[in-house]
């Protein structure tokens, strides 16, 4: 059976109902950690650098990826179903505990450039977020530096994608996302190249591309250059908002899991950021932060904070195992251990003035993939005082 489903506008959590919205955080965690098993097709994807393995879809008018297609979600107690009204839902059991609309097909993936090429091989639609990974190679890949997380040579070699997109096609298929899909912003992002600028110029090329044609906010996502200067000239072309990934703030995790990364050190991620912040400005640079990678959670949290004391917004996210990864055995880790951090980072959040809805572009500001953007919306965990959010247990 095929969805033919019409785009809808997410429709927003129950105002005021601070209970729903945090129920609806709580949900989203829960369904990022087990998975939903769906009894339809959901358009999802399943490697890359981006949101892998990801059914995408809206819970409560609140868009979210979530696992659908990995071996353990088949145990997960979260299904979608189809309601007699023909609209979805989310079901824990038998019990109804969320509606859920899905996304549609985006019109783009119908056209071809000049050259044959499918716009979708090109940019996806990753919600409302027209997203690629301009060059689909990186000097990590296939040697002992490789991410165990990524799957960015996984798409390629399964011929789903070109190894190198231009900055005119990027722009074309901008322009054609927003047109027709309703695209409110591009993330772009690259594999590290064995370059002083670690590949920063180049995507920052494209998005300048894009910005110019399609007039999209952009997020551009590179590694930390070794000469700074870079993200001074990727500035320069108009990007809104760069994300430089850490990924973890355990040392000995980044050591293990992204060897690559780790020989810069920690500490060269805040170097690139404190940079970074002065050329973009607050809210406007932003890292992941994987979750389950065995990481110590102290530490974890410490440098959540002190990236967002200097104006850095830490992407917190499970861990979503990508089929084809060095990783791909893994589970994402449990949901309480994941809110445990949410509650920690929120408050900071809001503490410095700072929330997933002053990003511009890109992940931090989409936050499909992450619960971090619906906890920061449903308690306001610094009201009256608190340093972290009240800790609920049970579903
Ligand atoms: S630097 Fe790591 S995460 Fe980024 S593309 Fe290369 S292997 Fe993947």
């Amino acid at each position: 059976m095929t969805l033919a489903i019409p785009p809808t506008e997410p429709r927003p959590v129950v105002p005021g109902a601070v209970t729903d919205a945090h129920t609806v955080a709580r949900l989203l965690t829960a369904l990022q950690s087990e998975g939903l098993r769906v009894e339809v097709p959901l358009s999802a994807r399943v490697g890359g650098a981006g949101p892998a393995d990801a059914g995408m879809l809206y819970v409560e008018g609140v868009q979210t990826t979530v696992p659908t297609s990995a071996a353990y979600v088949a145990s997960s107690p979260y299904a979608l179903r189809g309601e007699d009204d023909g609209s979805w839902a989310v079901y824990r059991g038998t019990d109804r505990v969320a509606s859920a609309s899905l996304a549609p097909r985006p019109r783009y993936y119908d056209l071809t450039t000049e050259h044959g090429i499918p716009y979708w091989k090109i940019a996806l639609l990753h919600l409302d977020s027209v997203a690629s990974t301009v060059l689909q190679t990186c000097a990590y890949w296939g040697n002992d530096d490789q991410c165990a997380f990524c799957g960015i040579g996984v798409t390629l070699a399964a011929g789903r994608t070109i190894a190198k997109k231009t900055p005119a096609t990027l722009a074309e298929v901008a322009v054609a996302a927003r047109d027709l899909d309703g695209a409110v912003d591009a993330t772009l992002t690259t594999g590290s190249t064995a370059t002083p600028d670690r590949g920063a110029m180049y995507v920052g090329r494209c998005g300048e591309a894009v910005k110019q044609s399609a007039g999209l906010p952009v997020q551009v996502q590179f590694e930390p250059p070794s000469d700074l200067d870079v993200i001074d000239r990727v500035a320069d072309m108009g990007i809104d908002s760069v994300g430089i990934h850490v990924e973890t703030f355990d040392p000995d995790v980044l050591a293990r899991v992204a060897p690559g990364k780790a020989r810069w050190g920690i500490e060269a991620y805040f170097t690139a950021w404190e940079r970074a912040v002065r050329m973009f400005g607050a809210g406007q640079v932003s890292t992941y932060v994987i979750l389950g990678m065995g990481e110590d959670e102290k530490l974890t949290v410490e440098g959540c904070k002190r990236a967002i004391d200097m104006g850095v917004y830490p992407f917190v996210v499970p861990l979503r195992p990508v089929p084809g990864s060095l990783m791909e055995d893994l589970l994402p880790p449990p949901r309480e251990a994941v809110e445990a951090v949410y509650r920690q980072v929120v408050p900071h959040l809001e503490k410095r003035g700072m929330t997933s809805a002053g990003v511009t572009a890109g992940c931090a500001r989409c936050q499909a993939c992450s619960g971090l953007g619906a906890f920061e919306r449903s308690d306001g965990g610094l009201r009256e005082g608190r340093t972290t959010l009240p800790l609920f247990v049970g579903a």
